[in-house]
């Protein structure tokens, strides 16, 4: 934009402007894709990509590319950050953060709750890095504070928690944080900046798994890392030029793409959550439903504080949950049985809660008596897509009534 700050403006328009310019050369209106892998070089650029800071020369796609750089530029406009780095994935973001973060001696404090992926390479690889593990329910501030220690480095949180839905208060875990000097990092794949930008609540760095509601379409895979100027470049310098799990360009147009219309369909998304999770809450075969936006969710004046909008993402719960599986994935049609989740499309899949804890999560007896108060023994983790509600419901209607 020639006069205007794009930061000023509100967050409709960032989602469709920002870091977005129409090509010099042809004054194309969307964005080019760059596919290329390398640059025709000026002669005085080194080799190594540690000679990269001194030129703002494009040399190669792994180091610097333009399309990369323009989703980079939306997604830290849109967390009301300095800078962010994409990677090929949301668990290479992750990891990534880890990697170029963390030190033998640190101690990481991570939700007890995150996604599965997440928990595992926690508790499974950072240990052999050196790097001690403490998982602690979030939602419970006195227990942060009984396991934080001097060495804390940082603080991981996920909010809300996949799968069961619960909350952490960003702003008061972050408070905590900075009184012992540890950085806090806020997964906030499942509400999205439309929902909750943690950097304003005071957090070090955001991550998004791009896959989800970002992207919004399910056929691209993408993760990011948003923060501050120096982490960031200090991010990818470790994990990009030398980690190298960039994402591709093509896959950067179509999140971008899809960021554009992210507010319309976070509204969507949430309109929708809201009918599937009433009727699922008055269904007679329906022991539990778990949404933030309903008044029976147990942190609901916290998400009403938190999030701007519930998002998609809700869980629940019939008697028997290995043979409603069984039923839901013959006779649902509108929904997916399918994992991941943020599509536009529905989708749910069941989570039995033994497997999780025994081979996942790995919890105390009291943080597995929080988690099976929001999953009882399994719930289906269910993702609203931007369907008519109605068709919604009446497709649950229907394998229900199988039930
Ligand atoms: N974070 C959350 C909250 C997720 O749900 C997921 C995937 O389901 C990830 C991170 C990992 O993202 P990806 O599948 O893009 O690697």
């Amino acid at each position: 934009m020639k006069n205007l700050d794009v930061r000023q403006l509100k967050l409709k328009t960032q989602a469709v402007h920002a870091g977005e310019t129409p090509d010099e050369k042809t004054g194309a209106s969307s964005p080019n894709i760059v596919m290329s892998s390398t640059y025709i070089a000026s002669p005085e650029v080194g080799f190594s990509a540690e000679n990269e800071e001194q030129s703002n020369e494009y040399v190669y796609s792994r180091w610097k590319n333009p399309t990369l750089e323009q989703l980079e530029n939306k997604l830290a406009i849109l967390e009301n950050a300095e800078a962010s780095v994409v990677f090929g994935s949301g668990m290479a973001a992750i990891t990534s953060l880890f990697v170029t973060f963390l030190r033998p001696g640190d101690q990481l404090i991570m939700s007890d709750i995150t996604y599965a992926g997440a928990s595992e390479y926690a508790n499974e690889i950072l240990p052999n890095m050196g790097i001690e593990i403490d998982r602690v329910n979030l939602s419970d501030l006195p227990s942060l504070s009984a396991a934080i220690k001097p060495n804390c480095k940082m603080i991981y949180v996920e909010s809300p928690c996949n799968p069961i839905c619960r909350l952490t208060d960003i702003a008061a875990v972050t408070q905590v944080a900075k009184a012992h000097g540890a950085k806090v990092a806020v997964d906030s794949t499942f509400a999205s900046p439309i929902a909750t930008q943690p950097i304003n609540l005071g957090a070090d760095f955001v991550i998004h798994s791009l896959t989800k509601f970002m992207g919004g379409h399910g056929d691209a895979l993408g993760g990011a890392v948003i923060g501050s100027q120096d982490d960031m470049d200090e991010l990818r310098r470790v994990m990009l030029v030398h980690g190298g799990g960039v994402m591709s360009p093509f896959n950067a147009w179509l999140i971008m793409r899809g960021i554009a219309t992210l507010p319309l369909r976070m509204r969507a998304h949430q309109e929708a959550a809201t009918a599937v999770s009433q009727y699922l809450e008055n269904h007679p075969k329906v022991e539990q439903v778990v949404y933030p936006g309903l008044s029976s969710h147990p942190q609901h004046d916290l998400a009403k504080q938190q999030m701007r909008n519930f998002s998609g993402m809700l869980t629940f719960r019939v008697k028997d949950g290995p043979r409603a599986t069984r039923l839901f994935a013959e006779y649902l049609e509108i929904f997916h049985y399918a994992v991941s989740l943020g599509h536009h499309r529905s989708l749910l899949f069941y989570m039995p809660t033994d497997d999780l804890l025994s081979t996942t999560f790995k919890l105390t007896e009291r943080q597995a008596a929080s988690y099976r108060a929001y999953a009882g023994d399994g719930m289906f983790r269910t993702s609203i897509g931007i369907e008519d509600p109605d068709d919604l419901c009446a497709d649950l209607e229907f394998a229900l009534s199988k039930l």
